[in-house]
């Protein structure tokens, strides 16, 4: 997910880790279903580094891993943005367990630049994930943090948030997408 408001960034970790591009809609990838993952090795957690850091130089808060072109169940999360370390999640394998009430916020996509819309969500989720060791825990979110978490696992379902718009809306947006397709400013 997109962050909403441009602050300062600090300097990225000493460790050189790949920066990954960001894939756009309409590639083919953001409309799979992400694989289960089953290995839980060096490279899994390399990856998650490198996620975080792709998703930072993105200016995101959320980042799954088909938007950078692998097609795995695994999520990136840090609402605050590098303010409060607490707030950077990992969500692998992840499953909303309950929901409850409805939140309608502005959203926006790194892979949708420049588009917001407002989209319906529930409240409050509790999910169900597993840490880069294979760990299973459970985690809840109410307002940003459980908009996000709904936003990211979408994406692990091949789902973008414009899929969760009203029709006419939606093709409002397809269309202004197409236009700049065509003008090449997508
Ligand atoms: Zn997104």
């Amino acid at each position: 997910m997109a962050k909403t408001s441009k602050t300062a960034t600090s300097k990225a970790a000493t460790k050189p880790l790949k920066i990954h591009e960001v894939v756009k809609y309409p590639d083919p990838v953001l409309a799979r279903r992400g694989e289960e993952v089953t290995v839980f090795d060096e490279e899994l957690k390399k990856l998650v580094d490198e996620m975080f850091e792709s998703m930072y130089t993105a200016q995101g808060i959320g980042l799954a891993a088909p938007q950078i072109n692998i097609s795995k169940r695994i999520t990136v999360i840090d609402v605050s943005f590098k303010k409060n370390p607490k707030d950077k999640i990992v969500l692998i394998n992840p499953e909303i367990v309950d929901r409850n009430g409805k939140q309608l916020e502005e959203e926006g996509c790194l892979s949708l630049p420049d588009i917001r819309e407002k989209v319906s969500r529930a409240e409050w989720v509790k999910v169900k994930a597993q840490d880069e060791n294979g760990k299973p825990f459970e985690i809840e979110g109410t307002e940003l943090l459980g908009r996000c978490m709904q936003h990211e696992i979408d994406h692990l379902d091949g789902i973008l948030f414009i899929d969760r718009l009203s029709r006419l809306k939606r093709e409002l947006v397809l269309r202004k997408i197409k236009k700049l397709i065509k003008n090449g400013e997508w």
